[in-house]
């Protein structure tokens, strides 16, 4: 099935806010050394990935909302369906919260870009 063209689709995929086609990372997030390695312009539309200095800062609030929601998600569904060990729950915690990680982190940034980086879409 072939993706929607959609915004949802743009974002989770880490295209270009303005031409929704160039790639906003380097790398797929499957090559997880390089998952943070951005592009600095769209290779396609060569609209800036870092407006300014600083720029992804704030995006770190984004990905401690991301997180905090991962754990919470986390622990509700041990809760309801094994409600373990004290033991378990915190290390199931920091696992999660690791293993979506490189998500949480590009996911953020691309929002970031999205919101506050002043690329309109081009239509
Ligand atoms: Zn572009």
């Amino acid at each position: 099935m072939p993706a929607a063209n959609n915004t949802f689709n743009h974002i989770w995929s880490g295209k270009c806010p303005r031409c929704r086609q160039g790639d906003i990372f380097q790398y797929p997030l499957t090559k997880v050394t390089h998952f943070a390695v951005m592009n600095t312009r769209c290779p396609v539309c060569a609209a800036a990935f870092t407006p300014e200095p600083g720029f992804y800062f704030g995006a770190l609030f984004v990905s401690y909302a991301f997180t905090v929601a991962i754990m919470v998600a986390v622990w509700l569904i041990l809760y309801l369906v094994f409600n373990p060990a004290d033991w378990v729950y915190g290390l199931a915690l920091v696992s999660g919260a690791i293993l979506f990680s490189t998500i949480s982190f590009r996911l953020s940034r691309v929002l970031w870009l999205y919101w506050f980086g002043g690329l309109q879409r081009k239509s």
